[in-house]
Order: C-alpha cells, then sequence, then structure tokens
C-alpha cells in the first residue's frame, strides 16, 4: 500500500491557530506569579473582553464550547424528557449535550444556499406539530415538552435569525445560539452570540480564536449569568466547609488558557479580515471551474468565514467531493467534507427530524478548503489550481483553457 501523503503534516493544512502576539507574554505572567489555575486575573479580563466585543453584559468561560452548551440548556430550563430544536448540519457537540440533560433532540435541516438551520423548517414543526396546553408547548407525537431551539451559526455565517427569534417568542421557547464557529459573525448588523437568551462560543485549536481548549457561556441576564458560575465550579455555596448545593461540574477555563485568550481577542479584528481575504482569493481562483460553487454571505449577514466551503456537483465537475478530497490529499493539501447530518448519525438514532434531505445533499456535496488566517495567497492560487487540474470538464473539453486565454 502506498503512504497516505497526510501522514506527514499536510502541507497546507485546513486549518491551524496562530498564536502570534502577546500570547508568550501573558502565560509567562501566569507561571511567573503561579497563578495557572482556575483562579488568577486573565480569566476574568479574558471574559470582559469577549462580553464587550459582543455587546453582552456576562460572560463565563468554560473548559470547552460543549459544556458551555451544556450548562446554557440547563440555564434555558431545560430538563429531562424536554425536546430542543437543535440544526442537523453540525458538528454533534450541541446535539450531545441536549442529551447530557437528559433532553431529546429535534433535528432541523439546513437552507441550501448558507447552510444555516432553515426557518421555514422550524416553523412548519412548531405550527404543524405542536399544541399549546398548560402554558407549555407540546410535540404532539411524542407527547413531550419543546423548551428551547438551539440554532448553530454553521462555519461562521449566521442563521437566519429573525424568524425564528419570533417563532420563539410566540411560543415562550428559550433560544441559545450556538456561535462555536462564529465569533465575529454579524446579522443585520447585530453581533452573532448576542441574540439569543443564551450564547456559546468555542476555543478550540481550530476555530475563530483559540485557547488550546476552552469555552464560554454568554447572556444579558445577571441571575442567569451567577448560576452558570455556581454550576460550572462543583456548586458550591459555602467554600471553607465544602457545602455544595446540588450536583454541580467542573468546567472552569485554567487562568493558563484564559491568558492565551485574551492575546488572541487582541488579534481577532486581524484574524476577520485574513479570513475574508482567503475566502475572496478563493472566489477569484475557483471561478469559472465547472462544477465548483464557493458558498457565499447572505445579504444579511457578515460572516467570519470560519472554514472556506464548496459545494461541488459532480456531474458538471466530473468527481464527487470525496474524490476530489482524496485528489487534494494526494497533493498533501488538507480539505474536509461537512457533518453527518445528526439524523443520521447513529449517536443520535431515533430523533425526530424535520428535513427534506437537504443536509444530507449538502454533506454530500461540500468540502472545506484550507483557511488558516496566515495562509499566504501562493498557497490559495496552488489550491484552485489543483482543483481546477483535476476538473473532467478543463481536461477533456478545454473549457477553462480556453475561457482563461
Ligand atoms: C467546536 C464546536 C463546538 C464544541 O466546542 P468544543 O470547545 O470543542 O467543546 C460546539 N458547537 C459547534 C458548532 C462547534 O463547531
Amino acid at each position: 500500500m502506498s503512504r497516505d501523503p497526510l501522514e506527514r503534516p499536510a502541507a497546507i493544512p485546513l486549518s491551524i491557530p496562530s498564536l502570534e502576539g502577546n500570547a508568550w507574554k501573558y502565560v509567562k505572567d501566569c507561571i511567573d506569579t503561579n497563578w495557572v489555575s482556575s483562579v488568577g486575573a486573565y480569566v476574568g479580563k479574558f471574559e470582559r473582553q469577549v462580553a464587550d466585543f459582543l455587546g453582552r453584559k456576562y460572560a463565563v468561560a468554560t473548559n470547552c464550547g460543549t459544556s458551555a452548551l451544556h450548562i446554557s440548556l440547563q440555564l434555558a430550563g431545560v430538563q429531562s424528557g424536554d425536546e430542543v430544536l437543535v440544526s442537523t448540519l453540525t458538528f454533534i457537540a450541541p446535539a450531545n449535550a441536549v442529551r447530557y440533560c437528559g433532553a431529546w433532540p429535534i433535528f432541523i435541516d439546513a437552507e441550501p444556499r448558507y447552510l444555516q438551520m432553515d426557518p421555514q423548517r422550524v416553523e412548519e414543526f412548531l405550527n404543524n406539530r405542536c399544541e399549546w396546553r398548560d402554558g407549555a408547548l407540546w410535540n404532539r407525537a411524542t407527547r413531550r415538552r419543546v423548551k428551547a431551539i438551539l440554532p448553530v451559526h454553521v462555519l461562521g455565517h449566521p442563521v437566519d435569525l429573525d424568524p425564528i427569534l419570533k417563532l420563539a417568542r410566540k411560543y415562550e421557547l428559550a433560544v441559545v445560539e450556538d456561535a462555536a464557529e462564529s465569533l465575529g459573525a454579524k446579522y443585520r448588523g447585530r453581533m452573532v452570540g448576542a441574540l439569543g437568551d443564551l450564547a456559546c462560543i468555542s476555543f478550540n485549536g481550530n476555530k475563530v480564536i483559540t485557547t488550546g481548549g476552552g469555552g464560554m457561556l454568554l447572556t444579558d441576564d445577571e441571575a442567569m449569568a451567577a448560576r452558570a458560575r455556581y454550576l460550572t465550579t462543583q456548586a458550591k455555596d459555602e467554600p471553607l466547609e465544602y457545602v455544595h448545593g446540588e450536583v454541580g461540574y467542573n468546567y472552569r477555563m485554567p487562568n493558563l488558557l484564559a491568558a492565551v485568550g485574551c492575546s488572541q481577542m487582541e488579534l481577532l479584528p486581524k484574524f476577520l479580515l485574513a479570513k475574508r481575504r482567503i475566502v475572496e482569493d478563493y472566489a477569484r481562483g475557483l471561478a469559472g471551474i465547472p462544477g465548483i460553487e464557493l458558498c457565499a454571505e447572505a445579504p444579511y449577514a457578515s460572516s467570519t468565514f470560519w472554514l472556506a466551503t464548496i459545494q461541488v456537483d459532480p456531474k458538471v465537475y466530473g468527481h464527487t467531493s470525496r474524490e476530489l478530497c482524496a485528489h487534494l490529499r494526494t497533493h498533501r493539501i488538507e480539505s474536509r467534507s461537512l457533518w453527518q447530518a445528526l439524523h443520521l448519525s447513529p449517536a443520535h438514532h431515533g430523533a425526530e427530524a424535520v428535513e427534506q434531505g437537504v443536509a444530507e445533499r449538502l454533506c454530500q456535496r461540500s468540502l472545506n478548503l484550507p483557511s488558516s488566517v496566515a495562509l499566504e495567497p501562493a498557497e490559495i492560487a496552488h489550491v484552485c489550481q489543483v482543483i481546477d487540474g483535476f476538473c473532467m470538464a478543463s481536461r477533456e473539453t478545454g473549457i477553462r483553457a480556453s475561457k482563461i486565454a
């Protein structure tokens, strides 16, 4: 068997962090002062920086984005046996967080243009499949209470949120935004992560900014913020005698990681410009390649362009997205397909879905392209050339060549 070229690090990886600026200085400060763990000045500073950036009142740093989601759902009042509407086209973390609460996901299909939770499917489910009774909304088929909506802003692009917020108000549902991939995105001029009752961000290594691993919960509700702090620190009522009021969690972010986060927040505006420039370069480089379409921004949106994403039409391009992925791999270019639609995931077998196959089709056709903020224009041009060179139409008919000439 031939060696997999990606056993070596990819020459052009999908998305790697950029730890420039003050990261080293702030981490050294933690070590020099011995404030390395879950108490320390950088945690509060990082929380303030992110809250101010988003225009939210309160932020609580956590050890990862998934734990921020878990706590957010609890604060939203989601209880065992409830149901939560979740995007079906997303990384699995938000659906798992629903299950951690003992609740059940209802998977909502994506709209085909921007890959986000489709507000029409949300409306269809709430209006047609539920009933209002005893001051709550009930799923008629399962007889479970519907408690919250968890829209995921996937790939850095905002969900069309206004219709969803309106439905949530109508049916008294909490909205928890999963903005894990979308720190810095805007929806109709408003910051993503500042629109739901609660919002969550991830600082995993591949996200818009990173702390190595980490997350944050955001809200404007003082009581919710206080409770989030309580639950993420083992629900300690009496710190000297170790009296715990209930079962809490160890979900806090260490000062060492918050220090990295502070340095990353200083770089965020630069990172967002870099991501936008990367997608503009891809748009130029991929223009005219038959069967390749770069995912664009909705008129209502300003995306973080977390990962540049293309749709491959195999009939026109001559290869499937998976074949293109494998081809890029032989050139040591890392690309990645989208997540399996969660209503098809063995992990969530049997969950109800409101879908018409859109997410599944998007998953089959889509590919994320290298999008690290330090990516050079020449590297993007190279990726585009490799994609162009693999296109059947270009090679067989010379369409591409004649277009360039
Ligand atoms: C990364 C991610 C998460 C989880 O964040 P972690 O910090 O890895 O726990 C949640 N939701 C989405 C959409 C993500 O992409």
